[in-house]
């Protein structure tokens, strides 16, 4: 029964315990301007990542999808100056505006975020073949935000170019994309849809939850698995 206060509850969490800085809120009005799709995590789910990148102590953050780098800079302040955000796009324009956007919030590019351009899984053997060169290091927490249908493939990818134990690896969108497809509920399952969570609680090299969320947005949730 409380459903419909739920965009003045975001309001007001967002006014009093997120504290986002100009630097949030240039990242979402530079990306409107230059017109990409309103398409990025909110300020809550901001902070929440951020959070998580901090209580795991992580030093090599891995972002699939930056867009215009709003998420990137909430997984960059989670590291709190001790350690490396690597962000992969598939669009240029994106990444320029990205780049704009974190080098507005004080982040040094490449330094402290390095922004590849290509498709997630053409870049992920190159850091692979990088990582085995001795060239790169290991993630330590991952963050999937790019193009739904290969969830699973970057899910994988994730737990390969991770450190190992402890490891996490965070699926934005997973409820919805799971809802959408048509995996559950009335709607005609998609052709090429991939159940997420089947896969994820069948693999044995990690542990795992998806957790249901309602936003000021929309009813939608993520997938947090930790390596084993
Ligand atoms: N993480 C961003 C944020 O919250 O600020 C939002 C990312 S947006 C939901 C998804 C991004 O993934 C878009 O910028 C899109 O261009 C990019 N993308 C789509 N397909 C991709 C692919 N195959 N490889 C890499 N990036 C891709």
């Amino acid at each position: 029964k409380h459903i419909e206060a739920r965009a003045e509850l975001e309001s007001h969490i967002e006014a009093n315990i997120i504290h986002s800085e100009q630097a949030h809120t240039h990242a979402y009005e530079n990306s409107t301007k230059n017109g990409l799709p309103i398409i990025a995590v909110s300020p809550v789910q901001g902070k929440f990542t951020s959070l998580l990148v901090a209580l795991r102590g992580a030093r090599n953050v891995l972002e699939i999808g930056t867009l215009g780098g709003y998420s990137g800079i909430w997984l960059a302040r989670g590291l709190q100056g001790k350690g490396k955000l690597t962000s992969i796009e598939l669009d240029a324009h994106h990444r320029d505006v990205a780049i704009e956007n974190l080098q507005y919030a004080g982040l040094k590019v490449p330094e402290d975020v390095e922004v590849l351009l290509g498709a997630g899984l053409d870049v992920l053997p190159k850091l692979e073949e990088e990582i085995v060169q001795g060239k790169r290091e290991k993630f330590d927490f991952v963050f999937i935000d790019a193009d739904w249908k290969n969830q699973w493939n970057y899910f994988d990818w994730a737990v390969k170019l991770s450190k190992g134990p402890g490891c996490a690896i965070y699926v934005d969108n997973a409820v919805k994309q799971m809802l959408e497809s048509g995996i559950v509920g009335d709607q005609e399952r998609v052709d090429d849809a991939t159940d997420l969570v089947a896969k994820v609680g069948a693999d044995p090299r990690v542990e795992a939850t998806m957790l249901q969320t309602v936003g000021a947005k929309s009813y939608d949730g993520f997938l947090l698995a930790v390596v084993k």
